[in-house]
């Protein structure tokens, strides 16, 4: 196998605390990474960088591992430009516009859907993003969630199954009869598709009590839980998703201390995702008082057409940086190695020997400037699993 080294790089992110300069990212100056195959196979100082085949000149830029968006839905059709202008022009948002989103995504050919999740996915690694996960909730009866996850099965092998978005309203005076679906035949139709099950716990979609059930359903079938939890307002979501060692509770916006404590002691991670607060017009999560109290932080994009279409990772560290509290390095963390940590994945989200060769040049010295210059694209070259893919 040809091996490709990538030189003069002025600031690399490892990811790993025992490199460099000794902090979580692993800060190395005057670096140098080298690819064989899909693999990253060395790691360290420019100038003690093996021979190898090929060489790209990074020209005295950053370099960082391709961020893992842990978070997104990109299986619909349509979009919901009037919502967000009525919604930036005073109207709150309620978890029912999803059904808007519903109608289009069961009306959309196969094609259709393959075509937008390919163009938002293009849109994706323009920005840097490497890995992403991706859940079916737009289809809603057994036929169209099972179709929105082998679809979105060609694309990624992060999917997850979520029938339990919000009660559709074909089950508007039967909910116990939407969950007895989406926990029995639905659920027998998206498993061979899917890797995670997740389950909208929220005042207006599923209590504490149907969504224990769900995710219990869901386990019992293989998949891995993970949470949309306490999103609009405090609720039973994040500890449940800590009880039953879901990989991650997403959103995390209402907290209570008693939930912050369970992030701390438990081994779920807290994805964040201030997309959806952007695009709310919402409080922001606080990252900092979950990341004082010992839990592991992601960030995501959520991209969705409803309530955060955005596809940028640097977009959600800008905000993070600026909005909730977190450091520069503390967002390049979270969108790279937490991602990776809310997907339960160990070789991706970092640059180490042995991982997957995913790496981001940036237009710019450090990292930093994803924070610093909000807004440019900065993302200057992307190797995904080894193969330069921009
Ligand atoms: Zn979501």
């Amino acid at each position: 196998m040809t091996t490709t080294a990538v030189i003069n790089i002025a600031s690399l992110v490892t990811n790993d605390p025992s490199l460099g300069n000794g902090t979580p990212l692993g800060l190395i100056r005057d670096a140098a990474v080298v690819i064989e195959g899909d693999r990253v196979v060395w790691t360290g100082e420019s100038s003690k960088a093996p021979a190898t085949d090929n060489a790209v000149d990074a020209g005295g830029r950053a370099v960082i591992p391709g961020f893992v968006d842990s978070h997104s839905h990109l299986l619909f059709a349509g979009d919901r430009t009037e919502e967000f202008n009525a919604r930036m022009s005073g109207v709150p948002y309620t978890a029912g516009g999803i059904r808007t989103t519903v109608a289009a995504t069961r009306a959309a050919s196969d094609d259709e859907l393959a075509a937008n999740v390919s163009r938002y996915l293009a849109e994706a690694v323009r920005q840097g993003t490497t890995t992403f996960e991706t859940k079916s909730g737009y289809g809603l009866t057994v036929e169209d969630e099972a179709r929105a996850l082998r679809i979105a099965a060609d694309h990624t092998e992060e999917v997850t199954y979520l029938g339990a978005h919000v009660v559709p309203p074909d089950y508007a005076d039967d909910p116990a009869g939407y969950v007895a679906l989406v926990t029995g035949p639905m659920l027998d139709a998206c498993a061979p598709y899917a890797r995670w099950i997740d389950v909208f716990c929220e005042k207006g979609a599923f209590d504490g009590d149907q969504a224990r059930a769900i995710l219990t359903a869901g386990r019992a079938k293989g998949l891995h839980p993970r949470i949309h939890a306490n999103q609009l307002g405090h609720g039973p979501g994040v500890q449940l998703a800590v009880e039953l060692d879901a990989a991650s509770a997403d959103h995390c916006t209402h907290l209570t201390d008693a939930d912050v404590d369970a992030l701390g002691q438990g081994d779920t991670v807290a994805t964040l995702l201030p997309g959806a607060e952007f695009s709310t017009r919402a409080t922001w999560p606080d990252a900092r008082r979950i990341l004082d109290a010992g839990a592991t932080v992601a960030l995501s994009t959520d991209c969705n057409p409803g309530s955060s279409f955005t596809s940028s990772m640097p977009f959600c560290i800008a905000l993070a940086v600026r909005d909730m509290g977190m450091t520069p390095d503390e967002a390049l963390w979270s969108a790279t190695a937490g991602g990776a940590a809310a997907l339960r994945r160990t070789d991706i989200g970092g640059i180490t020997p042995g991982t997957r060769a995913d790496l981001v040049l940036l237009d710019a010295p450090s990292h930093v400037h994803l924070a610093y210059r909000p807004g440019v694209p900065l993302v200057s070259a992307v190797w995904q699993r080894g193969q330069r893919v921009l």
